[in-house]
């Protein structure tokens, strides 16, 4: 098949970048395993670079096509609404109006490219499957509000793309419920998780190191946001001795700073450690090359997840493949990936204490940690490699296009009919 991944807010070609996250991860993996089951794949993204190509070869089959639409500067993603009709028709332009030419199917991920994408099929109809990667219905019930700042007429927009789109792929059970809750149809909705490149995060391999002596190690990763969570981390620290806090993971994309130290989260985590008296346990790293994070993980005797939110959360599942297992709030999809008391351990979501002491017995109890890792790689091995997400959608890919084929028939039929 000729599959196009339309990613404007996150192109592959940041990946490891400062402001890089979740959807770059995935998009990159996934247009990868894609490549890897023999498909074309091209991805699209928002051209913010002068000096890139226009197409980037980016794995075998797979390329990266950049698209001009709006200033050639790097946006946050959600300044971009403005930008996506054009966008979108670029892509029609591209794709051309014979519908045998341009691809089989329109794979958009996050809101914003879905809209680019139902744009682009507007006029030559192609079928479109999105993949939200957070919505802002479970952002503003999680979130307060006033933190919650760019939603502007994005619920209602999800909830049109929803009903628009061919499918919508969930990430989780949660995800299911809350687009049931928007009025998405049931029948139209896929779960297909996120996978973890095991060939990548593995339990052996070098580990990074730095520890101080005699301090166990607990790692967070993610962007420096007030919503990851890492406030109550550093509050949490407090009551479990012997245990340092690194922190890595780059500035909010919306909002980059020059460098870690003039970060404002960076800077209040700071000043929540100095009053909780945990500053000398507390490092923050800033954002590291996505290739270096298997040696950080390797390096942390657990994972600690914290985020207020989170739809489905890479980190996790990449702590788990590396053997670490996972201390996290029950929130999204990190509820189904991390099983409580046999990889790692769930906490309420905001229960500090509870975190603490989640943290203090694990780390206290090697047997019980050494018995979670290793149920934690067989875990993700089983249920959450890259391959069985592609596979898993190559499916859903080809009951639209068939499914098109049929509706496309039955047309026929009727116009003969008449
Ligand atoms: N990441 C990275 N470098 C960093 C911090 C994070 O490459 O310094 C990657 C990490 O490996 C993961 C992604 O960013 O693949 C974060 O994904 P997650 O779903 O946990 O959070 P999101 O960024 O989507 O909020």
């Amino acid at each position: 098949m000729r599959i196009a991944l339309v990613s404007a807010q996150a192109s592959p070609l940041g990946l490891g970048g400062p402001t890089a996250g979740g959807r770059h991860t995935h998009v990159a993996a996934l247009a990868e395993a894609l490549g890897a089951l023999s498909h074309e794949v091209t991805v699209y993204v928002r051209r913010e670079d002068k000096s890139a190509p226009e197409t980037v070869p980016l794995a075998p089959g797979v390329s990266v096509e950049q698209v001009a639409a709006g200033p050639v500067e790097p946006l946050p993603p959600d300044d971009q609404l403005p930008l996506m009709g054009e966008f979108g028709r670029a892509l029609a332009g591209r794709w051309g109006k014979d519908p045998g030419s341009g691809p089989d199917v329109v794979h958009a991920h996050y809101w914003l490219s879905g809209l680019a994408a139902l744009t682009a099929t507007a006029d030559v109809r192609r079928p479109v499957i999105v993949t939200y990667h957070g919505l802002s219905a479970a952002e503003r019930r999680h979130l307060p509000m006033d933190r919650n700042t760019s939603q502007g007429p994005r619920a209602g927009l999800e909830r049109t793309l929803g009903s628009l789109a061919d499918r919508v792929i969930a990430q989780s059970e949660d995800e299911v419920a809350e687009l049931g809750r928007m009025g998405v149809r049931r029948g139209s909705t896929v779960i297909v998780p996120s996978g973890v490149d095991t060939e990548r995060f593995t339990p052996t391999g070098p580990a990074a190191d730095h520890r101080r002596p005699g301090l166990r190690r607990i790692l967070a990763v993610g962007p420096l946001v007030e919503r990851k969570g890492f406030g109550d981390l550093v509050e949490a620290l407090r009551r479990v001795p012997g245990a340092e806090l690194i922190i890595v993971g780059g500035s909010d994309p919306a909002r980059p700073p020059r460098d870690i130290d003039a970060d404002p989260e960076a800077r209040r985590l700071v000043e929540l450690a100095d009053a909780n008296g945990v500053a000398d346990r507390v490092r923050i790293v800033g954002a590291v090359p996505h290739d270096d994070l298997p040696s950080w993980y390797r390096s942390a005797d657990v994972l600690a997840c914290a985020p207020w939110y989170e739809p489905f959360g890479l980190t996790p599942l990449e702590a788990m493949a590396c053997g670490v297992p996972v201390v996290a709030y029950e929130v999204g999809g990190i509820g189904e990936s991390v099983i409580d008391n046999v990889t790692g351990v769930l906490v309420p979501p905001r229960d500090v204490n509870g975190l603490a002491g989640a943290l203090r017995s694990l780390l206290g109890d090697e047997v019980r940690r050494m018995s979670f890792a290793s149920a934690a790689i067989d875990r993700v091995r089983s249920r959450y490699t890259w391959e069985r997400t592609a596979t898993e959608l190559e499916r859903v890919y080809r009951s639209v296009t068939g499914a098109n084929e049929v509706e496309d028939s039955d047309e026929d039929e009727l116009s003969e009919v008449s």
